[in-house]
């Protein structure tokens, strides 16, 4: 929600019937008080872009998102508590409760990864080891 107490869109411009969250939409005044014209004109653009996402068979999802290395994962919660889409939940496995990554939910914005005290969470395709090596290439031998 914004400062208004009202529902806040993902973008303004490029997305001002959707959440930041996927398959999530907004219209009318659960996004601010207007006029019933307007209210029906988003309604419309809030049904036509569900009907968009239910018309596709596959959903298909950014490549860039956490992953949770179980071995690693102690239970503590960081990760839960530092993520803002609620991508991530305990799981109970045979090691014991583990932290577990939804990557239909995930963004990839790698709170999680910065929080985690163990560096059980990895961002697919930006893991220290692949910044490391970008970096590697970019100096050289300088
Ligand atoms: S922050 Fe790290 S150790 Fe803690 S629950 Fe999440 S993945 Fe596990
Ligand atoms: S990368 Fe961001 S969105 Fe994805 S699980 Fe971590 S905190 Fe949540």
């Amino acid at each position: 929600m914004g400062p208004d107490d009202f529902f806040k869109e993902a973008h303004v411009k490029l997305r001002p019937v959707e959440f930041g969250t996927e398959g999530v939409y907004l219209c009318g005044l659960a996004h601010y008080p207007k006029h019933i014209p307007e209210a029906i004109n988003q309604a419309y653009g809030a049904a036509s872009r569900a009907l968009t996402l239910l018309s596709h068979d596959i959903v298909t999802v950014s490549g860039s998102v956490c992953e949770v290395d179980e071995k690693k994962c102690m239970a503590c919660g960081a990760c839960i508590s530092a993520c803002t889409y609620n991508a991530i939940e305990f799981r109970a496995t045979r090691q014991g409760k583990k932290a577990v990554v939804n990557p239909v939910l995930c963004k990839g914005d790698g709170l999680c990864n910065a929080k985690c005290p163990t560096g059980a969470v990895f961002l697919k395709h930006f893991t220290d080891e692949d910044l490391l090596s970008q970096i590697d290439a970019a100096v050289g031998d300088v």
